[in-house]
């Protein structure tokens, strides 16, 4: 006989033992903006434990994550998340940034590096008066406020990383520097994430390392992101989406069952949390809460969003 897949023990109603995040990013245009909480709206009854905002390149949207994540706060009883760079900035710039969001009443931020502003690929620098790097940036961060910090991790490693071992060496730099969670890269490989994994706690790293999943939404745009990124597209995935250029609907199917396949699996080997980059959409990220048990209105877990009559009253 087969042994039992925890998987198969993920239920509705069952206490929680399943804990999810949302990435979304700050939106450009009107549309966008009505898309993003369209999504919002449709993922915050499923309760995540918080939900994050990205941070556009040299802090470029530094205006749209303040605003998109204020409006979370004042609308929804989701916890957000503040991703934060520090790209083309001095620690007094970042710092006000900081500051700005503990006054807000933001109490977690994403602390990252950053690409350079010629794009990932380029040499970094860091700005002279600013921080050095994330580590750095996670120290001023604990500096500033009390706040919740969490941090990326590469499975992969990082393509700036000469090696792994370099690249865990940073994550170790981060969580000396106050870091308690990090969120990875997206990865197709479980055995990646395990093996990336096995080497994190046997360098004495103990915080939760949450898988970062992406469902793909477009295989195209996937493998040029994967590309700059330093995450590997295996063959066997662009052979599901071969030839459904045109078909959108079956493009979603797979989809779904590519990122079905990948989180059962993770959570038959023990992971118990994940962090899901949306793109602003929910419809597949909805369906695969829904395989891990996850139901709107759970009383389990984190508070979703106001409803109309809590508005008025806030
Ligand atoms: C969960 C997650 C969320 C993200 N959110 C955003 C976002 O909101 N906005 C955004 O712009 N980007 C975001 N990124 C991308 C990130 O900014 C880039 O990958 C950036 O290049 C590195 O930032 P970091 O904080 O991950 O780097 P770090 O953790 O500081 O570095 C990553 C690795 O690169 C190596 N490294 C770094 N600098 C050097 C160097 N100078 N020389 C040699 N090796 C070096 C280190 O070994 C290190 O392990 C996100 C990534 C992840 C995984």
């Amino acid at each position: 006989m087969s042994a039992a897949r925890a998987s198969r023990f993920v239920r509705a109603g069952a206490p929680r033992n399943i804990g999810v995040s949302f990435e979304f990013f700050p939106p450009k245009t009107a549309e966008m903006e009505h898309a993003l909480w369209e999504a919002i709206g449709r993922l915050a009854p499923l309760k995540p434990n918080f939900v994050s905002v990205t941070y556009g390149a040299g802090g470029s949207t530094r205006e749209r994550t303040h605003a998109t994540v204020k409006r979370i706060l004042a609308e929804t009883m989701l916890t957000p998340a503040a991703h934060l760079t520090c790209v083309a900035a001095t620690r007094t710039d970042v710092d006000e940034v900081i500051a700005a969001y503990a006054q807000a009443g933001v109490r977690h931020i994403v602390a990252l590096r950053g690409d350079p502003p010629g794009g990932a690929g380029e040499r970094y620098a860091p700005h002279p008066g600013g921080y050095r790097n994330a580590a750095d940036l996670v120290a001023g961060i604990r500096r500033v406020a009390d706040m919740e910090v969490s941090v990326s991790a590469y499975p992969e490693k990082h393509p700036d990383s000469p090696s792994v071992a370099a690249d865990i060496d940073m994550l170790k730099a981060k969580v000396d520097a106050g870091a308690t969670r990090a969120m990875t890269q997206f990865f197709f490989e479980n055995s990646l994430y395990f093996r990336y994994l096995d080497r994190v706690r046997a360098s004495g790293i103990t915080i939760p390392i949450v898988p970062g999943i992406l469902p793909v939404q477009n295989f195209k745009q996937t493998k040029n992101f994967a590309a700059l990124c330093g995450a590997s597209v295996p063959d066997w995935l662009a052979e599901r989406f071969d030839g459904l250029e045109d078909d959108p609907t079956t493009r979603k199917l797979i989809a779904a069952a590519v990122a079905a396949e990948q989180v059962l699996d993770l959570v038959d080997h023990g992971v118990t949390d994940f962090h899901f980059y949306t793109m602003n959409r929910a419809d597949l990220v909805y369906a695969i809460c829904h395989l891990l048990g996850l139901r709107s209105g759970d009383t389990h877990g984190a508070p979703a969003a106001l409803s109309d009559a809590e508005k008025e009253r806030a």
